[in-house]
């Protein structure tokens, strides 16, 4: 049995990373980190503070201040219930429905692209993985937070297929969107997200990539086993 390891998954939006993850932590019995929820609810700070304007461009000297100088703000996650699944607090409060909204999905990677904002998240993400056992997703785990994690994956799918998911999901969960909106800004992220300078996504060389279009969650968890039995992974 291989002792306990650091499993990072990245790539672009809504390729279900979070599904994907959630259910290989479970079944390792594994922590699970969706960083992303790290840097929504730091958008939803800056929103909230007065530091984004009408067209979603983020006041970096006062979100600087507001996230440096003044008393440190708290995020984390906290677990609801028994699916393996968390919830994102923010000083206190949980705000795990305020940081899915399209809102702050048209704002995160803004925020997101600033070198402090990511200094602070990653500081965070390796003191949640030191003592290892945990599958994060992100975009720049595998490249950036954990360059030497034991097992790195990258997942994609075709952009409509990706933009039908987050439709599902957001209008299970009370949202009103459209598909068409979620289609732009899914783009949108991509861009920003492949573009910016610090920490931009992309595939690290050792990764190995997951195209999940057309596979089910359980296909997704066979090819996962049958990737640990190569490679002589996690027992
Ligand atoms: O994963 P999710 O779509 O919730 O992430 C929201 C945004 O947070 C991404 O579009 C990206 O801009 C940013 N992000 C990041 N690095 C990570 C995780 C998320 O830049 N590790």
């Amino acid at each position: 049995m291989t002792s306990r390891i650091i499993i990072a998954i990245d790539g672009y939006s809504s390729t279900g990373k979070s599904t994907f993850a959630k259910a290989i932590a479970k079944e390792l019995g594994y922590v699970y980190i969706d960083t992303g929820a790290m840097y929504r609810a730091v958008a939803l700070f800056a929103l909230r503070g007065g530091c984004v304007s009408g067209d979603n461009a983020v006041d970096e000297t006062a979100l600087r201040r507001l996230l440096m100088d003044g008393s440190p703000v708290d995020i984390s996650f906290r677990a609801s219930g028994p699916g393996g699944g968390s919830e994102t607090w923010l000083d206190g409060e949980n705000v795990e429905k305020e940081i899915r909204t399209l809102e702050i999905s048209r704002i995160v990677s803004h925020v997101a692209a600033l070198p402090f904002v990511r200094e602070y998240v990653d500081r965070r993400l390796r003191e949640i993985g030191a003592g290892k056992g945990v599958v994060m997703d992100g975009r720049d785990i595998g490249t950036a937070v954990f360059p030497d994690a034991e097992l790195k994956i990258f997942m994609t799918a075709r952009p409509e297929v990706r933009a039908h998911r987050r439709y599902e999901e957001m209008s299970a969960r009370g949202h009103s969107v459209s598909y068409e909106d979620i289609l732009v800004n899914l783009s949108e992220r991509d861009y920003i997200d492949t573009h910016r300078e610090t920490a931009p996504l992309r595939m690290a060389e050792d990764a190995v990539l997951l195209d999940n279009s057309d596979m089910t969650v359980e296909d997704q968890l066979e090819w996962f086993r049958d990737l640990l039995k190569e490679r002589n992974l996690c027992g």
